[in-house]
């Protein structure tokens, strides 16, 4: 090969690796949240003390959306359906982010895991108000693919704490 074809054939292989990784890249969290919902996952990473938060959009996803860590970087990545979310109410969106959020928080009890939903519902509750995860789990109760059992348990409880709930207090430093 000459020089000259190498490099073409070097350019030629970065073009279709960028094109592989473009595919798996996270897209820019401005074009999926607005403002409001960017502020609010600010506020809920600072808190949690995560070194970043990436959102991968996937299409058709069941259960729509996962989160977890990524522990080489420490970035906490939330995976979910764009449209699907796109589709959901305003509040039910904020519910959403809370609530994935809110697995960062709380590692997973695979025997149970309507409790690691529970706390992420709790932790949500927190930051944008039970009504917020009301409006999210209303939205899974009508779809199929979820435990209505479950879905009812986690309903009942944001309105116990809809009901109960406490006014925040700032922590003194
Ligand atoms: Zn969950």
């Amino acid at each position: 090969m000459t020089g000259r074809s190498i490099i073409v054939w070097c350019l030629a292989t970065l073009v279709v690796l960028t094109g592989i990784a473009s595919a798996r890249i996270p897209r820019e969290l401005s074009e999926i949240l607005n403002p409001d919902e960017q502020q609010l996952l600010d506020r809920m990473q600072h808190d949690l003390h995560l070194s970043g938060i990436e959102i991968w959009p996937v299409k058709d996803f069941r259960p729509r959306a996962i989160s977890f860590t990524n522990a080489e970087t420490g970035i906490y990545i939330i995976e979910f359906d764009v449209e699907w979310f796109r589709s959901l109410p305003a509040q039910g969106r904020k519910g959403l982010l809370g609530h994935e959020l809110g697995h960062a928080h709380q590692p997973d009890d695979v025997m149970k895991p309507v409790i690691a939903d529970l706390a992420a519902d709790r932790f949500a509750a927190i930051y944008s108000g039970p009504e917020s995860v009301i409006a999210f789990l209303n939205v899974l109760a009508q779809d199929d693919w979820f435990d209505k059992n479950d879905i009812r348990t986690r309903i009942k409880y944001m309105e116990h704490v809809r009901t109960h709930q406490r006014p925040l207090q700032k922590r003194q430093n």
